[in-house]
């Protein structure tokens, strides 16, 4: 299944894929570095437009995705950033739920407010709705596969129907559920977004974001972007993403980081059935905790977005889980006593990691900002890791 993919064989024949740290690349003539500028030979110019390092990362993440296209990026948030600022323009809407990554949250509400995009929160199991929110300034429909922290799902099939039958592509932040098990084409996705920070980076070492995208929706249709589809068609996303709006905002994946997560990328299936196995079965033993209110998680047989969960996501939805307890002290009290698993923000890394998301990520929001996006005040999450299962219960059970 691994293929380590580099665009042509390294000079001294290197097996892994090298650094290439450089910021610029020299040309024989005049002419030939006019051709690489234009775009017409492939060449690297300089590090902030393309880079051979980060262009093998995105080699394999194009093999593993299944995407036409990818873009690997400074970080999750420069992936969501840069797509809305080839999608959206001035007095255009996105149509989204509140249930969002604190930051993606912020994005929409606050730093894309001041460009003259509307938000729109609504809520996206409910169809109806999504529809009635819907208009012809919508650039694009926006969900998290299973959303951090509340864990709802959405039929991401009947959501794609419902945006390409008003004319909008349908954008996921897949960051949750990694390939081949979460696979977007199967369900009529046009752009993926993802933090690579987090299972990609394999141990929590790098920061980095991806852009796939899968060349499925009619640009012609978009807002922003149906001039540039008269030349470009189903490139045109990708076009005006690469040739303008990454150069612009300087956010291109620096080679280093390429370099570790294209080696995250090569254990992660591995690492991830180690992870996602022992988190169902903390899950399961969670449930049976006194102490322990509740248990979210979408494999969970009693989860109310079980079916759904099962049927994009299989039987392995996720390293992540979320519980609560009496109040938020007993929440406190419990990470404080913790040996093993971390007490840290960021997911997937190789060590568990746990949180109290309102008072850490949704702390710096306004109280009125916080009831949005309503994660309750007894609400841990924990990030599970490669540890054994008896070795997190036996910390769990020793903080409780
Ligand atoms: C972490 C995360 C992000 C942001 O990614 P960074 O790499 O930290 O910028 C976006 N979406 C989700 C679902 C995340 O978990």
């Amino acid at each position: 299944m691994l293929k380590r993919i580099q665009k042509q064989k390294d000079n001294h024949g290197s097996i892994a894929v090298p650094i290439y740290e450089g910021a610029a690349f020299e040309f024989d003539s005049a002419e030939e570095m006019e051709e690489a500028f234009l775009g017409k030979s492939g060449k690297h110019t300089y590090s902030r437009i393309s880079n051979p390092t980060v262009e093998a990362f995105e080699l394999n993440i194009q093999q593993i995705s299944g995407a036409k296209n990818v873009l690997a990026v400074s970080s999750g948030m420069a992936a969501i950033s840069n797509v809305f600022m080839t999608l959206a323009s001035s007095g255009s809407n996105i149509v989204t739920s509140p249930h969002l990554f604190g930051n993606t949250f912020s994005l929409f509400l606050f730093t894309l407010k001041a460009f003259g995009v509307e938000v729109r929160f609504c809520n996206l199991l409910d169809e109806e709705e999504v529809k009635s929110r819907i208009d012809d300034k919508t650039c694009a429909v926006f969900t998290e596969i299973i959303t951090n922290p509340h864990m709802e799902v959405v039929d991401l099939q009947s959501l794609a129907s419902i945006a390409h039958s008003k004319n909008v592509p349908f954008i996921v932040d897949s960051t949750i559920v990694p390939w081949p098990e979460f696979c977007a084409s199967n369900f009529d996705i046009d752009i993926e977004v993802v933090s690579s920070t987090k299972y990609l980076s394999g141990g929590g070492t790098t920061i980095g974001g991806l852009i796939l995208d899968h060349e499925n929706f009619d640009w012609s249709k978009s807002l922003r972007l149906q001039e540039l589809a008269k030349s470009k068609g189903p490139k045109a996303f990708i076009h005006k993403l690469r040739a303008e709006i990454i150069r612009n905002t300087g956010a291109y994946m620096s080679p280093h980081t390429a370099y570790m997560q294209n080696l995250g990328l090569e254990t992660l299936s591995l690492r991830f059935q180690k992870s996602s196995g022992t988190c169902k079965q903390l899950a399961e033993y969670l449930e049976t905790v006194p102490g322990i209110v509740s248990v979210n998680y979408t494999g969970l047989v009693d989860n109310p977005f079980y079916t759904i969960s099962r049927k994009q996501f299989g039987d392995r939805p996720g390293s992540m889980l979320t519980f609560c307890m009496k109040d938020k002290e007993a929440c406190y009290a419990f990470i404080n006593k913790l040996k093993i698993i971390k007490r840290a923000t960021n997911l997937f890394d190789n060590c568990s990691l746990i949180i109290h998301p309102l008072s850490t990520i949704y702390g710096p929001l306004a109280d009125e900002y916080k009831r949005m996006v309503d994660v309750p005040d007894n609400l841990l999450r924990l990030s599970v890791g490669l540890e054994d299962f008896e070795e997190l219960k036996n910390d769990i059970l020793q903080a409780l």
